[in-house]
């Protein structure tokens, strides 16, 4: 059985409310999946984390090495990917491409072996996880605190146990948010805040300061991501576990935050880092580093599939018997790309989310969300 057709497919949804981060404005969801095809009519679908017409680009550059491969060999196929690449594309976007490719391959080699992907992986160490909301971003209101402390309420009374928050307005304004929401939600939830690397380090130990009375859960990108020296400082400084890795790529990147010691948690995303074959191996280096990952994961439905499969078979180190849970992020802000495009939906229950048993990453494609969507 050989591939046959990579066919990447650019969606896009519009935001009926804008928001913003520490970085930039959302008006709308943009995001380039990838369909692979083989000559027997299996069919894998991928995700690519980051800006979608150039992944979309980035995947018809790698369409030729992938074409007449036996999606069995994931491996083969990667190292083809990458090191045709490799000379000018070590970081960054064409790593989104090669991802999204080798996520669906994943899903297409555990449809061809009817095996979902986490079996594949090496086994299924548990079948649901918990869930965090990453939320609370910014809006344009009369009273931001206001706003985030009543969105961060109705998630705890919707059973999440664990929520993040955006911080990186300015240390002022991040506290009043952080005191506020803390106050709301009580003492019992999980609360962590990101910065998107809003902050040098000066600011980022004042912030990291203030906020450790509030149990803070993770302080994460605090700051600029090549800033591995930096981040280590911050370590040594504050109580607050320091988490960073979405901006980061490939096992030598993940390497570089580990020998640095750069962070208590690593967060690659499967759809940016070198997809789930890379990420497989990040995860092992991360463990003999006895370092925590929980994957950064912010797409459609096929984003959160995935991470799910992953999160099933990832190690969990000390064991005992009564171990922390990996958990999943789950974006709340509004995304039709990733309540409509999978079936069976993501769905939350009571704060936790079944990983799917069925073969490859356990999902399917609404054909009519796709249409809907769908714009090049
Ligand atoms: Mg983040």
């Amino acid at each position: 059985m050989v591939i046959t057709n990579v066919e990447p497919i650019v969606l896009n949804s519009k935001l009926i409310q804008k928001f913003y981060f520490s970085q930039w404005h959302y008006e709308s969801r943009t995001i380039c999946i990838v369909k692979v095809v083989t000559d027997e009519g299996y069919v894998g679908w991928g995700e690519g984390y980051g800006p979608a017409n150039v992944i979309k680009a980035a995947i018809e550059f790698y369409a030729p090495f992938v074409l007449n491969q036996n999606p069995l060999e994931n491996e083969t196929i990667w190292q083809k990917m990458h090191r045709r690449s490799l000379d000018f594309a070590r970081r960054g976007i064409m790593l989104s491409a090669i991802s999204a490719i080798d996520n669906a391959i994943w899903d297409l080699k555990g449809k061809i072996l009817n095996q979902p992907v986490s079996i594949l992986l090496g086994g299924r160490k548990r079948d649901s996880v918990p869930v965090y909301a990453s939320a609370m971003y910014f809006t344009e209101t009369d009273d931001l605190t206001q706003t985030l402390v009543e969105e961060a309420v109705v998630l705890k009374e919707s059973g999440f146990k664990a929520m993040k928050m955006k911080v990186g307005l300015g240390i002022e304004q991040d506290l009043k948010n952080i005191e506020a929401i803390r106050k709301a939600i009580g003492p019992e939830i999980k609360l962590m805040i990101d910065a998107n690397h809003a902050y040098n380090y000066r600011e980022a130990i004042q912030l990291a300061h203030q906020a450790e009375p509030f149990n803070i859960f993770w302080f994460e990108e605090p700051l600029s991501p090549e800033e591995y020296d930096k981040y280590y400082e911050l370590r040594q400084n504050t109580s607050i576990p320091i988490a960073t890795g979405e901006c980061e790529f490939l096992r030598d990147g993940f390497l570089t935050l580990l020998k640095n010691k750069s962070a208590d948690i690593l967060q690659p995303d499967l759809g940016a880092a070198g997809g789930l074959t890379e990420v497989k191996k990040i995860a092992s280096l991360a463990n003999a580093y006895g370092v925590e990952v929980i994957p950064h994961c912010w797409g459609t439905g096929i984003a959160v599939a995935t991470a799910l499969q992953f999160l099933s078979n990832i190690d969990i180190t000390p064991g005992r018997m009564f171990a922390p849970e990996p958990f999943l992020e789950l974006d709340r802000s509004e995304n039709g790309l990733r309540e409509e495009l999978i079936k069976p939906a993501v769905q939350v229950e009571d704060g936790r989310m079944k990983i799917p048993n069925k073969p490859g990453l356990g999902i399917e494609i609404d054909e009519d969300a796709l249409r809907k969507y769908a714009i090049s």
